[in-house]
């Protein structure tokens, strides 16, 4: 039975959505753009939501409008997908990684300590789509000590008058923080990832969530960013499309980071039937759950806690007291079953890029046991019920396996 990691969903209404996209005669940042943020926006009661092309892109575009410099930190965790620190670089600043906590999620007291007149920005990771403890880092940054510390190094820091907290929600649209609450709207600024692997996906693209404080206004800022992510070209195409719109200006240098229509429309359709999508993952997930919260051997991932509910992106196995080796074996013996798994993530400071900017593994000795007996299982909604039992048992089988032969 093949059993693929993480396809797209890809019904009759996504491509009815895509289809009438190109009847439209309109491709690119459009109506289906604008449709697709008022979506995101209701179903996280954010502020304001802005589309773009990727997650790394619309944090780049933030970590730009919030006016890192050179010489400037912005604090990511060690275990994530190393787009959380590229962007970083990008953006100009200095990636300081810390260490996670055992549910896989940055840890704050790291946060704490890491906390310098640098800092500018943190930026937390749901990994797996549970949510970080966004209570204690929102506390942590308005701490008289961290204000204290904190030195404005451009109007939007001056306005600010704190370290800005932007989540890494990649993988947690449609996650609960606490009862009635999703992620999206508890930080300063939230960006989920539409990639194709992502829940709810577009291709690529990225959605930005604005929920920043007083004196802020989401809605100019939204207006400012948007602008921003086409060249901050003061008329968009589709404006400028219409008869005797043609005259704009260039007010700055920009991006050209937009989401076009044609990809919206994926997403779109997606979200109109995210809530029922999101049940059939928790089914996917509960199973695994069952089955191996009855291995002594497993630790099974975060799922539900203190009204924190995950939004079931990916299962994170741990192996009790496997080496990294015995872990790869165990890949190993379940890809020959054509069961596709994966490792999230391989730290940062085990990449080659980092390594060479001199990030030290052993500095992240949570991450490293995270990492070390990860195993990902498939989730998503296509999964039958026949091929998640021959998930599991094709993992338990592999275990065996591989503990017989080192007993
Ligand atoms: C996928 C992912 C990203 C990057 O998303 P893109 O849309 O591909 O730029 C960033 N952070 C995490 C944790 C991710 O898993």
């Amino acid at each position: 039975m093949k059993i693929p990691f993480s396809p797209p969903y890809i019904d009759a209404s996504v491509v009815d959505e895509v289809v009438d996209t190109l009847r439209s005669g309109w491709i690119t940042t459009g109506p289906k753009t604008k449709e697709l943020e008022e979506e995101i926006r209701k179903f996280c009661r954010a502020g304001q939501v802005l589309c773009v092309n990727s997650w790394t892109s619309g944090a780049i575009l933030m970590l730009r409008w919030l006016g890192v410099k050179p010489g400037d930190e912005v604090i990511v965790p060690a275990y994530t997908y190393s787009a959380t620190a590229l962007a970083v670089l990008h953006a100009g600043a200095t990636p300081v990684m810390v260490d996670s906590g055992e549910d896989f999620n940055i840890s704050v007291a790291a946060v704490e300590k890491a906390l310098s007149p640098r800092t500018k920005a943190v930026l937390p990771v749901d990994i797996a789509g549970f949510p970080c403890d966004y209570d204690a880092l929102m506390d942590l940054v308005k701490t008289p000590r961290a204000r204290g510390m904190f030195k404005a190094g451009s109007p939007v820091q001056g306005l600010l008058g704190r370290v800005l907290v932007l989540s890494d929600s990649a993988h947690s649209l449609g996650a609960y923080y606490r009862q009635g609450c999703r992620t999206g709207n508890e930080t300063d600024v939230s960006v989920f990832s539409l990639h194709a692997v992502k829940n709810v996906t577009t291709a690529e693209g990225g959605a930005i969530c604005l929920n920043l404080p007083e004196p802020f206004d989401n809605e100019a800022v939204y207006k400012e960013l948007r602008m921003c992510s086409l060249n901050c070209q003061t008329k968009d195409a589709f404006t400028k499309s219409k008869a005797g719109g043609w005259r704009y200006d260039i007010t700055g240098l920009g991006m050209k980071i937009n989401m076009a229509d044609v990809n919206a429309a994926i997403g779109l359709a997606q979200m109109r039937q995210y809530d029922r999508l999101l049940s059939e993952r928790k089914r996917v997930f509960a199973a695994y759950d069952k089955a191996f919260s009855a291995c002594p051997w497993a630790i099974c991932p975060p799922s539900a806690k203190d009204g924190k509910e995950t939004s079931c992106h990916i299962y994170a196995l741990r192996v009790k007291d496997f080496t990294e080796e015995q872990r790869d074996r165990m890949i190993e013996k379940i890809g020959e079953r054509e069961v596709a798994v994966n490792v999230h993530f391989i730290p940062m400071p085990m990449l080659s890029f980092f390594k060479g900017l001199g990030y030290k593994m052993e500095d992240y000795p949570q991450a490293y046991r995270n990492y070390r007996a990860e195993i990902s299982l498939p989730v998503y909604p296509q999964l039958t019920q026949e091929q998640t039992g021959f998930v599991i048992e094709t993992v338990i089988a592999a275990y065996e396996e591989v503990k017989a032969e080192t007993r």
